[in-house]
């Protein structure tokens, strides 16, 4: 039997991508997918393509900024299936660009989502698992969590924040809870649609041309979850072959 089935993975930032992608994934092999997102209308379409494959999903608007609606989706999960197995804070945002473009607010935007975000899933979701004595935090970081590069130097910083915050995490309740930091390269998703600098978008768009699908992040994600409950992965780095840096 699927060491997934019966799960229940909360996951931020399902509506696209690789938060979509692990959704779908993990509802095929029997979790209950607790999905949260801005965009409700996807959500909406997610839930029911999950529901007509027999899957189990539930879904509510979140924003990952607001401390209040990350409670509210942990309990919209108790309250549907008695239990949090796993969190996955995966919302993220990625508006690049240069230090000298000034684009304060969407620094404070990356700050906000990406940092405290991941913040406010620890804060709502660790009570709980305390007092479960189980569970498992994934934090999906970035590759862009061991480097910097030029246009990034922001995006960067949240994510080796994230990197920082999963392995003091990891210390501190190691002993009843797992922690994994997922770290993927250059994925398919919307994730580059962020960025309002034209240089930088440029830039990426030749740099994501060899992106791997969404759903390898998400078989990296499920790796992770299918462990017997005392082996712990604690950092996961999945990048395209063809991607050196
Ligand atoms: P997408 O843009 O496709 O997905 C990002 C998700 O985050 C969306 O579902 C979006 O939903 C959600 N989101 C954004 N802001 C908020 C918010 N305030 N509250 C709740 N949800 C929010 O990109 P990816 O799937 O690629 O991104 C997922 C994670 O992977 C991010 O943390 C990203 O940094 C990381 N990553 C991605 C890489 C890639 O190449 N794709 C590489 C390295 C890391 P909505 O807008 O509906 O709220």
């Amino acid at each position: 039997m699927s060491a997934i089935k019966g799960k229940v993975v909360v996951i931020t930032g399902a509506s696209s991508g690789i938060g979509e992608a692990t959704a779908r994934l993990l509802a095929s092999h029997g979790a209950h997918v607790v999905i949260g997102a801005r965009r409700l209308e996807r959500l909406e379409a997610l839930a029911s393509a999950i529901h007509a494959e027999g899957g189990s999903a539930v879904h509510q608007r979140l924003d990952v900024t607001e401390m209040d609606q990350v409670q509210s989706i942990i309990e919209l999960a108790l309250s549907r299936f008695g239990r949090v197995d796993v969190i996955l804070n995966n919302a993220g945002v990625m508006p690049l660009s240069l230090l000298e473009a000034l684009k304060i607010d969407e620094w404070n935007r990356m700050i906000d989502v990406n940092i405290r975000g991941v913040l406010h899933g620890i804060a709502a979701g660790l009570p709980v698992m305390q007092k479960q004595g189980f569970g498992h935090f994934i934090n999906v970081a970035s590759i862009g969590a061991y480097a910097v590069s030029p246009t990034a130097a922001v995006y960067c910083a949240t994510k080796y924040a994230v990197r920082a915050i999963t392995e003091g995490l990891r210390q501190e309740v190691g002993r009843d809870i797992r922690v994994t930091l997922v770290s993927p390269g250059v994925t398919e998703s919307e994730l580059a649609e962020s960025i309002t600098d034209d240089e930088a978008r440029l830039l990426m768009k030749e740099y994501r041309r060899d992106a791997i699908p969404a759903s390898a992040i998400a078989r990296a994600i499920m790796y992770a979850m299918e462990q017997p409950a005392e082996v712990d992965v604690n950092e996961l780095v999945v990048r395209p072959t063809a991607q050196l840096a």
